[in-house]
């Protein structure tokens, strides 16, 4: 389960925050809704409680150990649950309150209360998306069902899923806003289907005023999935009720799509989140700086390092983001200055990432010329080990290296499934321990990559 987890975790918080925090941490039980952590320091635990609780609670559910709460240990000394800032009720506060959700917990993925419109940077790159989000949530969207946001990884699209859901929680308590992952989507459907309760999800799914299926690309290609997404979509459009989806591309390049789907898709408002510009990058950074300073009023940070980091960290905002949560625990932790020197000490790993952009052709090319074999046998659907083998140490490569999704890598290795991907990266990851001869082949082929 911990090992799951550990992989979402990765992917969501990032390499970076997930080395210095993440990683740490084991879990040690999970019993009666109440994830137990253990961790070595009383200080990671609660930086940790205050920053990933959500993310953590949600890789729980999805790897298929779901908690309520967190406890943390750390080792070696009693529990330190007083320590704990906030149970995960309190943290999702405003949407906890009664009078603000009517329907029941189980039928709602839960929120990130700081994904909010006031938390919103708008720039050239995402004003569009931002202006219809802000329509749909003052319920003035007509034609714009469904609202289609896409773009890539770390932009802002969760951001502003959320902030409608909340947004029309606080406006009209009583609409019900249905809030989940695509991949929530297909383990409820496949659940459903599995128990002979077709018609308890139909129902659920029927009954909202709201729909919003975040990544819904991960759905392509599944068909019995897909196939009750659209007729889940088709039920409540028409009924007029409001539909919102991401994806991490537009609904034409969603390839594994039906036509039907695609068009209907289409049919309401598409709007792309593009790449952050440097203002943007800054604007994100100022206000995560000043949320950051409400919580530790001593935090002070020289000139020009928000600077540098616009400046240098440009994949995604997540990653931004992570830098400067890394950046700020980091110096509050020796009490001291944010300066330029502790900032490239600090962000080494990151900052290196974003020197050298390495792109998957590159990690297939040298993987190949690495173990001998051909490209198209590298990427090609034989399943000899010769090429097995060499063919998951590429898309490990891919997963560590770039910022690539494991759908979008899958794709490019012969449009492979996200699962094939992810079986490879862990088969290799399980190799490292114990094989010599793959550590050593990792070593090098990273070498060559990084140049
Ligand atoms: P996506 O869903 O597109 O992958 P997210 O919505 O998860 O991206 O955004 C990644 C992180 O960046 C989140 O912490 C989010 O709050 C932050 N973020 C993205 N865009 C903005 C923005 N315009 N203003 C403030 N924060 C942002
Ligand atoms: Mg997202």
């Amino acid at each position: 389960l911990w090992s799951r987890c550990r992989i979402l975790l990765k992917e969501r918080v990032g390499a970076g925050s997930f080395q210095s925090w993440i990683s740490p941490l084991r879990l040690a039980s999970v019993e009666g809704g109440v994830a137990t952590l253990t961790v070595p320091t009383a200080f990671l635990g609660s930086y940790v409680a205050r920053n990933f609780q959500e993310a953590i609670l949600a890789a729980l559910a999805e790897a298929g150990g779901p908690a309520s709460r967190l406890v943390f240990e750390a080792q070696g000394r009693t529990p330190m649950r007083g320590a704990v800032p906030m149970p995960a009720a309190q943290a999702a506060a405003p949407m906890a309150a009664p009078a603000l959700a009517p329907e029941p917990a189980e039928e709602t993925q839960r929120l990130d209360a700081r994904l909010t419109f006031d938390r919103f940077v708008v720039a050239k790159s995402n004003e569009l998306a931002y202006a219809a989000a802000r329509r749909i949530s003052e319920g003035m969207a007509v034609g714009f069902n469904p609202l289609f946001l896409h773009g890539g990884v770390g932009l802002g699209k969760t951001h502003l899923m959320q902030a409608i859901a909340h947004e029309m929680r606080a406006r009209r308590p009583h609409t019900r806003v249905l809030y989940l992952s695509a991949e929530q989507f297909m383990i409820r459907f496949v659940t459903a289907l599995r128990d002979r309760k077709m018609m308890d999800f139909k129902q659920v799914f029927r009954a909202v005023d709201v729909l919003m299926v975040d990544d819904i690309q991960f759905i392509a290609g599944k068909d019995s999935t897909q196939e009750e997404f659209f007729h889940t979509f088709n039920a409540l459009v028409d009924q007029g009720k409001q539909i919102v989806l991401t994806a991490d591309r537009s609904p034409v390049e969603i390839a594994a799509l039906e036509e039907r789907v695609t068009s209907r898709l289409q049919s309401g408002l598409v709007v792309q989140v593009h790449p952050a510009d440097y203002e943007l990058r800054l604007g994100v950074l100022q206000s995560k700086l000043a949320a950051a300073r409400v919580a530790d009023p001593n935090l002070r940070i020289a000139d020009g390092v928000l600077d540098f980091l616009a400046t240098r960290v440009t994949s995604n905002l997540r990653v931004l983001e992570g830098a400067l949560t890394r950046l700020c625990a980091q110096a509050s932790l020796v009490g001291r200055e944010i300066t330029l020197d502790l900032a490239r000490d600090c962000l080494g790993d990151v900052l290196r990432a974003s020197d050298r952009k390495v792109s998957i052709e590159e990690i297939q090319r040298k993987v190949a010329e690495h173990y001998h074999i051909r490209l198209a046998d590298l990427i090609g659907p034989k399943r000899l080990r010769s090429f097995a083998r060499p063919r998951q140490m590429a898309m490990y490569l891919a997963k560590t290296m770039t910022s690539r999704s494991l759908p979008d890598i899958g794709r490019r290795f012969g449009g492979r499934d996200h699962t094939t991907v992810m079986h490879g990266v862990r088969k290799i990851e399980e190799l490292l321990g114990t094989d010599a001869q793959i550590a050593d082949d990792l070593e090098i082929l990273r070498r060559a990559l990084e140049g």
